[in-house]
């Protein structure tokens, strides 16, 4: 055996040396000094659920469905947020638009739309994979919690985010003008006046048009 092996096989020689005396003396305040500097430290204690915690501005909270300026929805039904999700946490079914039924820029919308939080692990891949941006993650986390399965998976109308002011409710057609390409490039500013006559025509009572704000057909496309 060579003196090299020999030496690798003493564990001894990797131990530190005895401490001095005064290093000895002095071990316990080096402790204590650790508590103490940290006696002086702001408390960062959350007192969450009394007060929101603070969340770094790409925290990953729950998803939102959202929609075009004119209240077109952006989801088109494609399921590649289901086919990313590692957690089989997404069921997306999708239905064809029609001429009496348009909610989505395009040949399809995602009419059934059920995010399982009870599995959701809130990684993100979902919103990655989403083409159209239609799946984003906001900050919120409270109602992420409850005592029953059937509250924690999220529908569709739990998902999809309000009307933007001065928008027009789905269904109803394209901006006047507009091919779906116009709305995936983020050229549709509003509603446009065959919108608002096409819901006049099949929704009367339909609330939003009291707050609809009409843009022409050039300001429709930027
Ligand atoms: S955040 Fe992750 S786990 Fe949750 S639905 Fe999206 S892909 Fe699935
Ligand atoms: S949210 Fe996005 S990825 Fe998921 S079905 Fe709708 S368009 Fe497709």
């Amino acid at each position: 055996m060579s003196k090299k092996e020999i030496d690798a096989s003493n564990h001894d020689q990797w131990l530190r040396d005895e401490p001095s005396a005064l290093a000895k003396l002095l071990s316990p305040l080096a402790g204590y000094g650790v508590t103490i500097s940290s006696m002086f430290r702001p408390v960062e204690t959350e007192r969450y659920p009394f007060e929101k915690p603070r969340v770094m501005p790409r925290f990953h909270g729950r998803h939102q469905l959202n929609r075009y300026d004119d209240g077109l929805e952006k989801c088109i039904g494609c399921e590649l947020c289901a086919w990313a999700c590692p957690a089989d946490a997404i069921y997306v079914e999708a239905a064809p638009n029609t001429p009496e039924a348009q909610y989505s820029p395009g040949e399809r919308y995602g009419r059934v739309y059920q995010i399982n939080y009870l599995r959701c692990i809130l990684c993100g891949f979902c919103i990655e994979a989403c083409p159209t941006r239609a799946l984003t993650m906001t900050h919120e986390i409270d109602e992420l919690v409850g005592d029953g399965r059937e509250g924690l998976i999220y529908e569709k109308q739990n998902l999809l985010v309000p009307l933007p002011e001065g928008a027009l409710a789905a269904p109803h057609p394209m901006a006047q003008g507009c091919e779906d390409s116009d709305y995936y490039r983020g050229e549709v500013s509003g509603p446009t006046q065959n919108q608002v006559d096409w819901v006049r025509a099949n929704r009367p009572d339909d609330p939003s048009l009291a707050t609809v704000k009409v843009v022409n057909q050039k300001e429709a496309v930027r």
